[in-house]
């Protein structure tokens, strides 16, 4: 029996790819997130070389887009804004041959939820056609978020997928912080089963928040890893897992080592 391939991989590295990459590989990761946290910061020219970098050291590269960005916001030059952050680190992925983009979609400051629904819709399914007039071989992937005042729980991000061409990244740590620790992880496996969604993009590590939801991503505990490992697992789930924890390369070497002896 082939067990189910995950990839694990830390969610930015904190040092040139040049000695990043030949690191992951030895310490059996094989994936990475390329953090364009407060702008996109490569030319193309740079994407295409640490796409090369990353071939060669069997690195499967995503990218998160910068975190200013809003959807919904009220000015148009905002949503502007936002697009065109999130669409160059779709003409940076594709250089680099990364498959998804990430974001955080948008706020829903006073709008109803279908309202904001509505908005995000339209403005992913514009740049999806810039998307294709580029040529671009890359997939958004709007995040889960972790705060109940932004867009992005799972019915919501299911729904664009549906609607759209767009995948989404699931996000397990702000799905427990967005609903105050109450979330059960293996009715979210049950929900994307039942809509054909086996493979996924996820990120994941240890979380603190409050009743306004996410406050900070902290280590992961070997228990947390263990149960949602477990639930990969039992429904048969693969994919990569990008960790975002203060401590994400150790972190994702813990998860990789845990799954492996879980399908020993
Ligand atoms: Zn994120």
């Amino acid at each position: 029996m082939t067990k189910t391939e995950i990839k694990f991989g830390p969610g930015g590295f904190g040092m040139p790819a040049e000695e990043a990459f030949p690191k992951l590989e030895k310490d059996d990761l094989s994936a990475a997130e390329i953090e364009f946290t407060y702008g996109v910061n490569l030319t193309n020219e740079e994407s295409k070389r640490l796409g090369e970098l990353a071939k060669k050291h069997y690195i499967q590269l995503s990218i998160h887009a910068p975190y200013y960005i809003n959807l919904n916001a009220e000015e148009r030059q905002k949503i502007f804004m936002s697009k065109k952050r999130i669409l160059d680190s779709c003409e940076r992925a594709h250089h680099m041959g990364a498959k998804y983009v990430v974001f955080h979609p948008a706020f829903y400051f006073k709008d109803s939820k279908e309202e904001v629904y509505q908005r995000v819709k339209k403005e992913i399914e514009s740049m999806q056609q810039i998307i294709k007039e580029k040529g671009w071989k890359i997939i958004l992937a709007p995040e889960t978020t972790g705060k109940p005042s932004q867009f992005g729980d799972i019915d919501e991000l299911i729904r664009l997928h549906k609607e759209t061409d767009c995948f989404l990244c699931i996000d397990f740590a702000h799905l427990k912080a967005r609903y105050n620790g109450k979330v059960d992880y293996n009715e979210i496996f049950e929900k994307l089963k039942k809509n054909n969604i086996t493979k996924i993009q996820a990120h994941f590590s240890g979380i603190e928040f409050t009743e306004k939801g996410e406050k900070k991503h902290i280590p992961t505990s070997k228990e947390d890893w263990k149960q949602i490992l477990e639930l990969f697992n039992k429904h048969n789930f693969s994919g990569v897992i990008i960790n975002e924890s203060p401590d994400n390369w150790n972190d994702a070497i813990k998860g990789k080592k845990l799954w492996d002896e879980i399908n020993k």
